[in-house]
């Protein structure tokens, strides 16, 4: 489905650029501040987590590196979850190494659940889980992120590297996508 152009002057702002600059800070010091030490190699997954990645290094003045993983089970509807598939293939030798899961938003859980136990099977010295944003009252599975940006709504939301159909992920701010698209 296409959303017309109106109706993309309208979404929603649901969390503004300004505030993400503020918050993403804050958890860039956070987060620093916790792995004094300990190297990190920030896992961020694909392809949701790449504005954040890119915003989030750039504030964690700490040694950093970056690895890539795939994880897709949202395939083209919004709200209709399919089977994870995860791939790997990009990784880095993980051994002994600190790990920062790093992901746009947590909803079910499923997701990073699977990504904590698969991660977990490459010998990592730790590791740990950072999203964006978590959707209250969807939780599937027990499971609680160590850094979470935002608390948010049971709305679907595009923006800041989330899209709808592979749209919206290069908006600048968080915005609730209207009814009529999903
Ligand atoms: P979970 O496995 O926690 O249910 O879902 C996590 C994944 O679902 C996210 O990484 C994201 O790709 C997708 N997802 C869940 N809720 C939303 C949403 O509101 N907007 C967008 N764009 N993606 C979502
Ligand atoms: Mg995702």
């Amino acid at each position: 489905m296409c959303l017309s152009w109106e109706s993309r002057q309208s979404m929603e702002v649901l969390i503004s650029a300004e505030r993400i600059r503020e918050r993403v800070d804050a958890m860039g010091a956070e987060i620093a501040a916790d792995y004094v030490g300990r190297p990190l190699v920030v896992v961020g997954v694909l392809t949701g987590c790449l504005v954040f990645l890119a915003d989030l290094i750039r504030r964690l003045n700490h040694p950093t590196q970056i690895a890539l993983i795939q994880a897709s089970s949202y395939r083209g509807t919004a709200t209709t979850p399919g089977e994870l598939i995860v791939k790997g293939e990009m990784l880095p030798d993980l051994h002994g190494r600190h790990l920062l899961i790093l992901d746009d938003i947590l909803d079910t859980g499923q997701t990073i659940t699977k990504l904590v136990e698969y991660l977990s099977t490459r010998g990592a010295a730790s590791v740990r889980t950072c999203v964006l944003l978590q959707k209250i009252g969807r939780q599937q599975v027990e499971f609680q992120a160590d850094y979470v940006g935002f608390a948010i709504p049971d709305k679907f939301v595009v923006g800041y590297g989330l899209d709808f159909n592979d749209e919206f992920r290069h908006l600048p701010f968080i915005a609730v996508l209207p009814d009529s698209a999903s």
